[in-house]
C-alpha cells in the first residue's frame, strides 16, 4: 500500500517531499501543457521551498532519462513480448509511449528528483495542521 509518509507517495502524487499535505504544482492535471512544470514556490502548508537552489530542477533532466528508458523498455516488453507485434509496431509503441506520458514523465522526474533532497517530516506534517 502507498500512504502518507511513504517516499513513493510524494513521487507518484507529486506532493511536498516534506509534510505529504499538498500538491507542489499548481495545477493538478499533468496534460494541461503549459502548466506541466508550473510549480508553486514554497508549500504553503510547512513553508518548504522546493527551488533549494537556483536551476535546481535542472538537475531533474538527468532523472528523465532514466525515467524515460524505462517507460520505452515497458512499452517494448508489452508490445513485442506480451501483444507479439512486429518489431516495427513495438518501436512505434515506445514512440507513442514516450509522447504520450512526456507530461507523467516530466513530473515524475521532478518528483523524484526533489525526492532524493528531501525527506518526509513526521513533525512538519502534524504542527502546521494543528495551528490552522
Ligand atoms: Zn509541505
Amino acid at each position: 500500500m502507498i500512504r502518507k509518509g511513504m517516499k513513493l507517495y510524494s513521487i507518484l502524487f507529486g506532493v511536498c517531499p516534506k509534510c505529504h499535505q499538498e500538491s507542489m504544482y499548481q495545477n493538478k492535471n499533468p496534460y494541461v501543457l503549459s502548466d506541466v512544470i508550473k510549480m508553486n514556490e514554497t508549500c504553503s502548508h510547512c513553508k518548504t521551498k522546493y527551488e533549494i537552489e537556483p536551476s535546481f530542477f535542472y538537475g531533474s533532466m538527468y532523472v528523465s532519462y532514466a525515467v524515460g528508458i524505462a517507460f520505452a523498455v515497458a512499452a517494448f516488453i508489452i508490445s513485442y513480448n506480451i501483444l507479439e507485434s512486429s518489431l516495427t509496431i513495438a518501436f512505434v509503441a515506445i514512440i507513442a509511449t514516450l509522447i504520450g506520458f512526456f507530461p507523467i514523465i516530466m513530473r515524475l522526474s521532478r518528483n523524484i528528483w526533489i525526492n532524493i533532497f528531501m525527506s518526509y517530516d513526521k513533525e512538519l506534517a502534524k504542527t502546521s495542521s494543528t495551528k490552522k
